[in-house]
């Protein structure tokens, strides 16, 4: 049995991302590609668009034959045929001719324009309009005019999505348009969730004498899915031997990528968790300088990575943010891990044991454009609900025991912009 290690923050992090490595690519529909991070550089196998069209609903020409022409003094155009989005014009527009052209439909042979509906005399409010045998041009418009080429968004054999970079609606768009069906993407982690302890009950149950429901279970559960992983609910294992690891081994048959369990690992008590981790897989348990969320495990149990957070709520829940979700996020295959770090300015003195200390804090934006931010209550590491009033992490630095009011310091902006109250 290992002394636990006291560890900085900030080397209690790099030792947890060593633990995880990036899964391996997969291939997924388009239709569920989005939040995935993509595994491979998207080449475009075709240009966008794919060929000129029009900008507008209006009447496709030589730009030529438009000159001079206003309202006082049209130019009046024969009418050769019309070309509405999804089909073609298979003639060729010749000097003086026109031909009736809707959004998206592609550029008809010989003409080099587009005019928009509202410069011709044709009364535009009227959907049912009949095609005219004569169009009259009412304003001058040159070459190129209303015309989107092919290509001019992107060309055919350009790169345009990187490697690493995470798929949001809009990359899903790009990639329906150059026909991307199935996307290559990092894996997305699964991770099984398990709660410890004699005094946990399920949610549904009654309160008894001495129990207490299994809160971090559904934290933790909400936490890795708000990330867009995969949660594996593993329930409550009690504290013996036995039932920690039936729950671990159903972890390991639903092929779990990542374990994290809650509680059990405060070093002093050496209870079964303790004995069973380090038993069967190999776990560190340190003491990390940080409040709330000293007790830290990490390691493998049966090859799968493992991180043993806290037991009290608070803990569990901060130790998330700091370990688990840049952990689970590197798996993903993201690169920025960080949550954003905002400047602040803290209202209110406070005091520290000299531990990292992440301040549950309410963050706003003041007229001059600072933020500041208020602790929201009692910081003991049960107190779920100054947790709940909370939009950021004021971070006390390490070494720090005392802070004046107006200090300013960082903040993990956790929930932000969002002002709760
Ligand atoms: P432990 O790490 O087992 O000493 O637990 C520390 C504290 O966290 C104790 O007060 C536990 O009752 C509490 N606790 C442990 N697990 C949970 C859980 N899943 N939900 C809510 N509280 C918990
Ligand atoms: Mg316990």
């Amino acid at each position: 049995m290992t002394q636990a290690d006291f560890l900085p923050v900030k080397v209690a992090l790099k030792k947890v991302l060593d633990l995880v490595p990036p899964l391996p690519a997969v291939s997924v529909p388009l239709s569920q590609a989005s939040g995935y991070i993509l595994a491979e550089d998207v080449v475009a196998h075709d240009s966008l668009p794919p060929f000129d069209n029009s900008g507008m609903d209006g009447y496709a020409l030589k730009a030529a034959d438009t000159s001079g022409a206003n309202p006082r003094n049209p130019v009046s155009l024969k009418v050769v045929g019309e070309v509405a989005a999804g089909f073609l014009f298979t003639g060729e527009i010749r000097r003086g001719q026109a031909v009736r052209i809707m959004t998206g439909a592609p550029i008809p042979k010989g003409a080099d324009a587009v005019i928009r509906i509202e410069d011709t005399g044709e009364n535009y409010q009227d959907s049912q309009r009949p095609l005219p045998d004569l169009v009259s041009i009412k304003a001058e418009v040159g070459p190129a005019n209303a015309i989107r080429y092919a290509g001019s968004d992107l060309r055919e054999g350009q790169r345009i999505l990187n490697k690493g970079r995470k798929i949001r609606p809009q990359e899903v768009g790009v990639l329906a348009s150059l026909g991307v069906a199935q996307v290559p993407v990092i894996k997305r982690p699964k991770v099984g969730i398990l709660a410890t302890g004699d005094e946990l009950i399920p949610v549904e149950e009654p309160l008894v004498p001495g129990k207490i429901r299994n809160s971090n279970g559904y934290a933790q559960a909400a936490q890795i899915e708000a990330l867009g992983a995969d949660v594996v609910r593993l329930g409550v294992a009690k504290d013996t031997p036995e039932d920690l690891r039936s729950k671990l081994q159903a972890g390991i048959e639903a092929g779990v990528d990542l374990f994290i369990s809650s509680a059990g690992v405060s070093v002093g008590v050496y209870d079964v968790v303790t004995d069973v981790l380090q038993t069967d897989g190999e776990i560190n348990f340190w003491k990390v300088r940080m409040r709330p969320g000293k007790p830290l495990a990490a390691g493998h149990y049966a090859g799968i990575p493992y991180l043993g957070l806290p037991g009290n709520p608070v803990s569990a829940m901060v130790s998330f943010e700091r370990f688990a979700r840049p952990a689970i996020l590197k798996m993903a295959g993201h690169t920025n891990l960080e949550r954003p770090l905002r400047e602040v300015v803290f209202r209110e003195p406070m005091r520290s044991d000299g531990r990292e200390t992440y301040v549950r804090a309410m963050i706003r934006r003041e007229p001059d454009g600072t933020l500041s931010a208020i602790s929201t209550g009692d910081q003991g590491s049960h107190v779920m609900t100054s947790l709940v009033k909370a939009n950021g992490l004021v971070i006390i630095p390490e070494g720090t025991t005392e802070i004046a009011p107006d200090t300013k310091l960082q903040a993990l902006m956790t929930d932000w912009p969002n002002e709760l109250f």
